[in-house]
């Protein structure tokens, strides 16, 4: 018998819902096994304001339910728990709605700053009052992962996240399985470039200058990017982005990674960790510019990221 299935958007790009249609060849043997009953980059289902005159959120029950983007205002809040307790497993899919993703970065500052600064004072825009129409959601005082505020069954990292998973974790659930994971590998673990484990020294390159490769080469004898001197998040980051094989992506294209799968493991400091990589090939890790936004570029939730009373606005 088919799974039912609610998928839906939060503070999301539609870029994860991409990666669902570009499952290819294996999507063909899992969709009759799927009945998608609430699909809303698919058919347009809009609840309050706007066009959608709802008074409440009809959101089918279904065996699983697949989320995008993180949580940025009160109603992606209340579309979130309504589809929580409509499902018995929550996918949670994506960077955004497993760690807040590239949004998060706003929680570097208050909401009341980034409204002044972003809506209320913008170069580009003529000032105007806040909206006072109340089918405008107020926004939640982070940009939140989805566990900050339900329960998630099934966290499938990346930005985008890769197809192989998505199809992975989907035939796990329709085998009976209640969990699936990703192993807990480093993007350096997948990567085969050559690595001395030391630098040149010094302060960590800006990319106003290019990696040293040889196009005509393969990969592999290519120098590792942190020990050429510039910025790779590789070492605290969890791999899996070029699916169940192959070079990490951003690696394939000879520029660095930037951390978009998330930290290996819960509870670890990509931070902290990654100032000891560059430390361990003899960089200072202190002079990489805007650190604490470049090395929690996608994993702005779970309080990596929140106002620093130094931290003006730019
Ligand atoms: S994880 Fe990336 S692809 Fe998915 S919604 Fe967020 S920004 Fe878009
Ligand atoms: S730091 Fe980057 S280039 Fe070096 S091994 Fe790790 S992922 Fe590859
Ligand atoms: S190399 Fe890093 S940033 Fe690039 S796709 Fe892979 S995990 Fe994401």
């Amino acid at each position: 018998m088919a799974m039912t299935v609610v998928e839906d958007w939060l503070n999301a790009c539609s870029g994860c819902e991409i990666s669902i249609l570009n499952i290819g060849d294996a999507l063909v043997d899992i969709l009759p096994k799927l009945e998608f009953l609430h699909m809303t980059a698919l058919i347009d289902h809009k609840f309050f304001g706007q066009v959608g005159d709802g008074t409440v959120m009809e959101i089918p029950e279904a065996d699983i339910g697949i989320v995008t983007g993180g949580v940025r205002n009160e109603e992606h809040k209340h579309e979130l728990e309504e589809i929580r307790k409509k499902t018995k497993f929550l996918i949670a899919l994506g960077s955004c709605a497993c760690y807040g993703g590239v949004p998060a970065q706003a929680n570097m500052w208050k909401n009341e700053d980034v409204f002044e600064k972003v809506f209320r004072n913008c170069a580009s825009t003529e000032p105007a009052p806040d909206p006072v129409d109340p089918s405008v959601p107020k926004w939640t005082p982070t940009c939140a992962a989805l566990d900050e505020i339900v329960k998630v069954d099934i966290s499938i990292p990346g930005c985008p996240p890769h197809p192989d998973w998505i199809a992975d974790a989907l035939t796990a659930l329709l085998e009976g399985k209640t969990s699936w994971t990703l192993p807990e590998r480093s993007v350096c673990d997948t990567c085969p470039v050559i690595r001395e484990k030391k630098s040149g020294g010094g302060p960590v390159k800006r990319w106003i200058q290019n990696i040293d490769f040889n196009p005509e080469e393969g990969i592999d004898k290519m120098r590792c990017i942190n020990e050429q001197g510039f910025l790779c998040m590789g070492p605290v980051t969890l791999a899996g982005c070029a699916g169940k094989s192959g070079v990490p992506r951003c690696i394939q294209a000879r520029t660095p990674c930037r951390g978009c799968f998330g930290p290996i493991r819960k509870g670890s400091q990509p931070m902290v960790d990654m100032m000891g990589a560059l430390s361990s090939v003899g960089l200072e890790a202190k002079s990489v510019l805007d650190r604490r936004a470049m090395m929690n570029r996608y994993i702005g939730g779970h309080g990596f990221l929140r106002p620093l009373p130094a931290r003006p606005v730019r």
